[in-house]
């Protein structure tokens, strides 16, 4: 999959719209979500663009599982490597962005 010219995400990933940047690396990037859920509410996503969590897993299921590593050294540096991962997929679970983003919520007790 290539970079969407109008995808948000891929233009936060290339710096043209500014993020609260928590980490980077070759191939994935992590930022704040501007709307937090939690008391730390973070979105990772891929460099490479695919839409949803579902072609990734198809396409590249090593940087699937780089990602849940990501999160899971987020929340050991914030709420004792406690942590809730999701990923929206399809406009009818609430995904708005069409590049895949893990939300992972962590620093405090979440609600059940
Ligand atoms: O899962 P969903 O597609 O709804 O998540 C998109 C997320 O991207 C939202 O939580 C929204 O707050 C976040 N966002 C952001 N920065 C933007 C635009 C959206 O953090 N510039």
């Amino acid at each position: 999959m290539s970079a969407s010219d109008d995808c948000l995400f891929c233009k936060i990933i290339a710096g043209q719209i500014p993020s609260g940047k928590v980490y980077e690396d070759e191939t994935t990037y992590a930022f704040k979500d501007i709307n937090p859920k939690a008391k730390v509410h973070v979105l990772i996503v891929p460099k490479k663009h695919y839409a949803n969590v579902a072609e990734l897993a198809a396409a590249d299921p090593a940087e699937l599982a780089h990602i849940v590593s990501v999160a899971q050294n987020i929340a050991d540096e914030s709420f004792h490597g406690a942590y809730r991962l999701v990923f929206n997929t399809g406009l009818d679970a609430g995904q708005t962005v069409f590049h895949v983003h893990a939300h992972v919520l962590t620093g405090e007790k979440l609600d059940e």
